[in-house]
């Protein structure tokens, strides 16, 4: 899938696969990458402690790591002759900057190990649906007529994410609570 491209297009990438999961292969260098902004202070989210749980446990997350490609695809029971043949492709299209499988940008080519690969799932985190309201946060009926002393905000109004939440990070929370408080206020001004 490209990774760039809008939500419902991953989403539905993740149902067309079996068990809807997906695995993200990594080298040693966009390793050293994940783990740094992971573990950095602000806006991480694991500890270098936690990593370590994560490694040496046999549950979730489903974590694996060895030095080469065939042993990686091994430990996390992956076809290791597909996964080598995905790496070429990808890195026959590194110099020129467009992986031809999906039409994602690349960066780099694939490089040294040793190699990580982390089993993904989809996650829900944002509501693509709901009710609607006015700018003063009022919900409004099939008419479009606001209904009287009843107000929406947060995740239950539609409008905030629009299609698609990609690339609007923070807006699910930072609407919960501006429009929370605003809603509040209106309704005290009005009765
Ligand atoms: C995994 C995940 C990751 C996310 N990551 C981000 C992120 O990085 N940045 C971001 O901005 N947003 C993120 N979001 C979205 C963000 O968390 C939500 O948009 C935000 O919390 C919505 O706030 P809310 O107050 O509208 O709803 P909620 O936080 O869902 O609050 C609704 C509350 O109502 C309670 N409730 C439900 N029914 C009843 C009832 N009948 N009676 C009484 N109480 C009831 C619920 O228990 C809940 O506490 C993420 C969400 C998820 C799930």
């Amino acid at each position: 899938m490209n990774e760039m491209g809008p939500a419902p297009a991953q989403v539905n990438a993740y149902r067309s696969l079996p068990d809807s999961t997906a695995y993200l292969f990594l080298d040693k260098a966009s390793f050293d990458v994940f783990y740094a902004l992971g573990t950095r202070e602000v806006g991480g989210v694991f500890t270098p402690d936690t990593w370590e749980k994560w490694l040496a446990s046999e549950d979730l997350p489903f974590i694996v790591t060895a030095d080469t490609v065939d042993e990686v695809a091994s430990e996390a029971g992956i076809n290791s002759e597909g996964l080598k043949a995905t790496i070429e492709s990808y890195n026959a299209d590194a110099p020129a900057g467009i992986d031809s499988a999906f039409n994602r940008p690349i960066a780099s080519s694939i490089g040294e190990g040793p190699y990580y690969i982390i089993k993904m799932n989809l996650r829900y985190a944002h509501s693509y649906g709901g009710l609607i309201a006015n700018e003063n946060l009022e919900v409004l009926d099939w008419s479009e007529t606001p209904i009287p002393g009843l107000y929406g905000t947060g995740q239950m109004l539609c409008s905030i994410q629009g299609r698609d939440n990609i690339a609007k990070p923070s807006t699910g929370t930072s609407f919960a609570y501006t429009s929370g408080r605003r809603a509040v206020l209106n309704a005290l001004e009005t009765f």
